[in-house]
């Protein structure tokens, strides 16, 4: 199909579009501030347009390349990088800024793949139509800054034993205990004489891809940090001291071949009033490439798993990289545990994704246009205990590997699919491709077909959760987009 060919199956009802935020029947115009697997997805999916140009705010960062005084500029861990101009079309560099509301008019774009530093800086003046998608809630950091992250589990935990009773906030002990610094640093050195010997870990707030990270056991390593950093007042060129977090380290990771993993999963919120969660069934396990050990805790090969880490490892090799898919885990852990142990495992790892949203779900700024997805690090214990790590906002688009591609490449279309620019679907769907609906306002239990037994006897109907499952998405796809338009015709 050409790129301009309207996409079959556009709503022509005016009021149904207007219920759902359809954009009419014409192509969806798209800007993406990314050249990865998603600038991919856009670009070849029937029907949709590339905007072309930088977006303005980048505009103005590049005519007056200097950050205002006293404005910290923020490192992104995926910068945005300039857009590719369709053949044709002027590059917009050098023209007079226009006034933000302007920016956002019915003639610019419909979905937009912005980084989140574009976000922070227009989200507030900008008008938004209402068919307008947009990447990110206003201020996620809530739950991708890991010490607001920890934050405001905590809050939700107490919140919950008080309403609940002490044994519901049990269901919250799945991150590793943690505190802020500097502002905690005194009940964290409490904390640390309590338990004499044990392994931590330290950790920038604000970074990612395992930059500013060390792990350490003696109380002197933190205060020699503790000088380097935060004596900042007698030097006037530097800025306040970085937040970080210190947390318990899982001295105990599950190991597999002797080396230790976390797993990514995939998690898209389309609205956070209503709460509405999908989980993707493809993600990966992220191996470290050097045997797991104590004794060198020195060593970010050994201790951290990130790939943008374990690729500069001296031994590494591109070609077998460090990943396993979800399932192959899942299968791998089946085949050792058994399935009851496994399903327990991933249970725990619905009740982390659930948790760790419901925390935020009153303080994240809703807004319709909104949507996030969020990559979850999960680690596992070797009492198979699921443990959470950190959510990030952006995670990494960039393919490692084919396998990584088409991983990639399938759950950014599938997320499109889901969010129905195109009007195909009814909105009823509790799977669209590689996505599950999880979380409705409520749990969502998996069709009649999924009761099972559990070992007492008794029927529970499961979870719609299928983590680490078969993904035939491409079949899926097709019997849904036929059930749906053959609904759509009566
Ligand atoms: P970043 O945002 O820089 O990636 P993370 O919090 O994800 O920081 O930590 C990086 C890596 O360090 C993780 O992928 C994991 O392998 C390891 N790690 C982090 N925290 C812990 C912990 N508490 N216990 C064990 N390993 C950890």
């Amino acid at each position: 199909m050409s790129k301009n060919t309207r996409v079959p199956g556009y709503m022509q009802s005016k009021a149904a579009r207007n219920t759902r935020g359809i954009i009419g029947d014409r192509e969806i115009r798209f800007k993406c501030s990314l050249q990865n697997t998603i600038l991919d997805v856009l670009r070849g999916r029937p029907g949709w347009q590339e905007v072309p140009g930088p977006n303005i705010q980048q505009q103005n960062s590049q005519q007056n390349n200097k950050p205002a005084a006293g404005i910290k500029p923020t490192v992104s861990s995926q910068p945005a990088g300039p857009q590719q101009p369709s053949a044709g079309v002027p590059n917009r560099i050098g023209y007079q800024p226009v006034p933000p509301i302007q920016r956002n008019s019915d003639g610019d774009w419909d979905f937009y793949w912005c980084d989140r530093e574009w976000l922070h800086q227009n989200y507030d003046t900008m008008f938004l139509h209402e068919h307008q998608k947009i990447l990110h809630f206003r201020n996620h950091y809530e739950l991708t800054r890991k010490n607001l992250m920890v934050k405001n589990l905590k809050r939700l935990k107490k919140q919950t034993e008080r309403e609940q009773g002490k044994s519901e906030g049990l269901s919250f002990d799945f991150h590793p205990t943690t505190y802020e610094l500097p502002s905690e640093y005194h009940i964290f050195v409490e904390e640390f004489k309590r338990n004499p010997g044990i392994t931590w870990i330290m950790k920038p707030a604000a970074k990612s891809q395992g930059k500013g990270i060390f792990l350490f056991r003696r109380l002197k390593d933190i205060t020699d940090w503790k000088k380097g950093e935060y004596q900042p007042l007698t030097d006037t060129t530097r800025e306040v001291p970085e937040t970080y977090v210190v947390q318990r380290y899982i001295e105990n990771p599950y190991l597999i071949g002797g080396r230790k993993f976390d797993i990514r999963i995939y998690v898209l919120v389309v609205s956070y009033n209503p709460l509405k969660v999908w989980l993707y069934r493809d993600g990966f396990a992220r191996f470290s490439n050097t045997r797991f050990s104590l004794d060198s805790i020195e060593d970010a090969y050994v201790h951290l798993t990130n790939v943008s880490v374990q690729k500069n490892a001296p031994d590494y090799d591109p070609e077998k990289g460090c990943k396993w898919s979800t399932m192959r885990l899942r299968q791998y852990l089946t085949a050792k545990h058994g399935s009851e142990a496994v399903k327990k495992v991933f249970k725990g790892i619905d009740n982390i994704i659930t948790k760790g949203l419901q925390s935020v779900q009153k303080i994240i700024i809703n807004d319709k246009h909104c949507f996030e997805m969020y990559g979850y690090d999960i680690l596992l214990d070797s009492d198979l205990k699921p443990w959470l790590i950190e959510i990030n906002a952006s995670p990494s688009l960039t393919a490692s590997g084919k396998e990584d591609y088409e991983l990639k490449f399938g759950l950014l279309n599938d997320l499109l699919n889901v969010l129905d620019l195109e009007n195909r679907l009814t909105g009823k769907e509790k799977r669209i491709g590689g996505w599950d609906l999880l979380w409705d306002d409520g749990p969502v239990l998996a069709d009649d077909g999924n009761m099972e037994c559990t070992t007492n006897g008794t029927s529970v109907t499961t979870a719609n959760s299928f983590l680490g499952c078969h993904n035939d998405r491409k079949r899926q796809l097709r019997e849904i987009y036929t059930s749906a338009q053959a609904i759509k015709k009566t």
